[in-house]
């Protein structure tokens, strides 16, 4: 796998398509700097090489429009301020303007390019402005794990024109070394937590680290579905009739490779959707009519910390209880604990996908697991087993 730090920068124009898709506020101000903090390390090794670096990124969705609130001026000062470099603007991406901009980049210099995403070309992948792109720079660096899982110019098709001269960012590496950890290296047992609302969204997940793990923690509102298959009661809980006998068909293929299935024994039900609804803790298979399960039960926590505990390589995708309400966050954090107490006794843990990571941040275990993965949608199909363009794309 070539990474940054097989190259030497010195005298070269380092075309690096960073993440720099943050969100803003009415005053256009940067409110969450955590993807420019992020794509630092691999700009200042450029520079500090001796080289020039050519930002690009998109920021928001423009389609095809000039949207001037889209403008990826609004983020310079920002990104000045934390790489510690005054960074150059040009309003375009691609054509004389930035030809004439780079052209002028002289080493430890760094100059942003206008939002991608000003042209559909960037999200077709057309090969025209992909090429045109490649103009801009002498080696080519993905740095953007939140885009790998798309077939873009600027993520993917342009790396053909860098034969030789394209390689991956740190941030891009740390998080293919991590989901690699998780996957195929980890030391055993390896426990994956899948909560979040529906099996249907983490059906593929679940069938391909089936053949990888040693536990699986099935939590959230997943459960009903397969404890209603089960023949169990749910009461009102979510559920996905449809998918019952997905369900059971997951847990005979759990059994069959000798993994272990664990779910939630008792449930913390409430009488609403609600957080100021009344709760009480019951068995799962026995949900009154007129309560849902919201949260993970506490003899179903002491379980869960069992497995946790003994673990050596933990996979966290998906809340087990609807956190965003105080009274059913409980479940959520207790796991955040236990995966932090496993991990300062030495074993990797690795939280991504879709709203762990807004979980994750919320309750503060961020800098307490090992790795927190920055590609919602990149993370999640990297779990179904599926090679990213982006990166295939670097290792062709
Ligand atoms: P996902 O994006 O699939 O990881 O799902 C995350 C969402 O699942 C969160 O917004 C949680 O509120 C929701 N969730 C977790 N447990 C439950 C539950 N028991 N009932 C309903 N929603 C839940």
């Amino acid at each position: 796998m070539k990474t940054i730090d097989d190259y030497n920068f010195e005298g070269k124009k380092a075309l690096i398509r960073v993440d720099f898709n943050v969100p803003l506020d009415a005053d256009l101000n940067v409110t969450d700097a955590t993807r420019i903090e992020a794509a630092k390390p691999s700009i200042i090794k450029v520079l500090e090489d001796g080289g020039s670096a050519v930002l690009m990124s998109h920021l928001g969705r423009p389609k095809g429009q000039r949207v001037p609130e889209m403008s990826l001026k609004h983020i310079c000062e920002k990104v000045s301020d934390i790489i510690g470099v005054q960074v150059k603007f040009v309003d375009d991406c691609i054509g004389e303007k930035a030809i004439t901009a780079a052209g002028n980049l002289q080493d430890g210099e760094i100059l942003l390019l206008e939002n991608l995403r000003y042209y559909e070309e960037e999200t077709k992948g057309d090969v025209g402005f992909a090429e045109q792109l490649a103009a801009l720079g002498d080696i080519y660096i993905n740095d953007a794990f939140g885009t790998a899982h798309r077939a873009h110019a600027s993520t993917t098709i342009v790396a053909q024109f860098f034969p030789g001269k394209k390689c991956f960012g740190y941030l891009l590496a740390q998080e293919i070394k991590a989901i690699d950890k998780v996957m195929s290296s980890g030391e055993k047992p390896v426990t994956a937590i899948l909560g979040g609302a529906k099996v249907s969204s983490k059906i593929t997940i679940i069938e391909n680290i089936l053949d990888k793990v040693d536990h699986l923690i099935i939590g959230g509102g997943m459960t009903y579905t397969f404890i209603k298959a089960k023949g169990g009661s749910i009461g009102d809980s979510i559920c996905e009739d449809d998918k019952q006998e997905l369900a059971l068909d997951i847990l005979k293929k759990a059994e069959a490779k000798g993994v272990q299935v664990h779910m939630p024994t008792d449930v913390l039900a409430a009488d609403a959707f609600s957080n100021d609804a009344n709760t009480q803790v019951v068995a799962v298979g026995s949900i009154p009519e007129g309560w849902q399960g919201l949260d993970a039960g506490p003899e179903s926590l002491e379980q869960f910390k069992k497995v946790i505990l003994a673990s050596k390589t933990i996979l966290w995708n998906g809340p087990v209880g609807v956190f965003e309400m105080e009274s059913f966050a409980k479940g959520t954090i207790a796991m955040g604990n236990y995966i932090e107490e496993a991990t300062a006794n030495g074993a990797f843990s690795l939280v991504g996908g879709g709203d762990s990571v807004a979980a994750v941040k919320q309750f503060g275990f961020q800098d307490k697991v090992s790795y927190v993965s920055t590609g919602g949608g990149a993370m999640l199909e990297s779990l179904e087993g599926k090679t990213l363009p982006g990166i295939a794309a670097i290792l062709s």
